[in-house]
């Protein structure tokens, strides 16, 4: 079948897969629990057959409904800074399931992982592929409205896929004791910001890291 023919043309070989380990490497990556558990995860699997042939390319692709799939070195950046910041990682919120692989790549980080997104088709197959790959510390919810999932908080961590003009409180305010926030912000310009609750308190610090481009964060759903 058609998995079998794209491993004759030897994309989803290790080779390939490794190839982009190093360019993540090159560029700046150095989380080795993250580079190993990206060397192992199959991207070609959350992408439409057309696109698959292009999984190993460190570039964001269509996944439908106007959205993409994060670029490699995106994810990798994203989940490094979490793994560098947060103090635990039990339960952790990932907003935007897009396609699933960054949800395939947190949930083999953290204990726990809830993710939530807004586009009711995506959810469907992301949670049907996720489940099918045996991934099963994951739990699902389709975004009706607000942003996050307060019910399941607080949480260690929270990484949002998707880009508010501001930081919304609501996600702020599901940040447990030490609790960090990995999220792209910004309209025009977006920047990836980091926001840690100091303790138990209701005092944030903020970090502005790079330049990035993501999809607006939107309220609403579709079905
Ligand atoms: N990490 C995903 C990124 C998908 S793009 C991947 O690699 O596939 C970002 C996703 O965030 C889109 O699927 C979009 O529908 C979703 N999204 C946008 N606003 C949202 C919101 N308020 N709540 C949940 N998901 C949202």
């Amino acid at each position: 079948m058609d998995r079998l023919r794209h491993e004759g043309l030897g994309m989803t070989s290790q080779r390939t897969r490794n190839r982009l380990i190093q360019r993540l490497r090159d560029e700046g990556i150095i989380n080795e629990e993250v580079l190993d558990v990206m060397a192992s995860t199959p991207r070609h699997l959350f992408l439409d057959e057309a696109l698959a042939i292009r999984a190993y390319e460190d570039t964001a692709l269509p996944i439908g409904y106007g959205q993409t799939i994060s670029q490699p070195y995106i994810v990798a950046r994203m989940t490094e800074l979490l793994l560098s910041r947060a103090k635990s990682l039990h339960r952790v919120l990932e907003v935007g399931t897009g396609s699933g692989y960054q949800t395939a790549i947190l949930s083999r980080l953290v204990e726990q992982l809830f993710s939530v997104e807004r586009v009711e088709p995506l959810l469907d197959k992301a949670r049907q592929r996720l489940t099918e790959l045996g991934y099963q510390n994951i739990e699902y919810n389709l975004s009706s409205g607000g942003f996050g999932w307060p019910e399941k908080g607080p949480y260690d961590a929270i990484l949002a896929a998707a880009a508010p003009s501001t930081v919304p409180d609501e996600l702020k305010q599901q940040l447990g004791p030490n609790g960090v926030l990995v999220i792209p912000v910004g309209s025009e310009q977006q920047h990836l910001m980091m926001i840690s609750r100091r303790q138990d308190t209701d005092q944030f610090d903020v970090e502005k890291l790079e330049a990035v481009r993501f999809v607006p964060l939107l309220s609403g759903v579709v079905r």
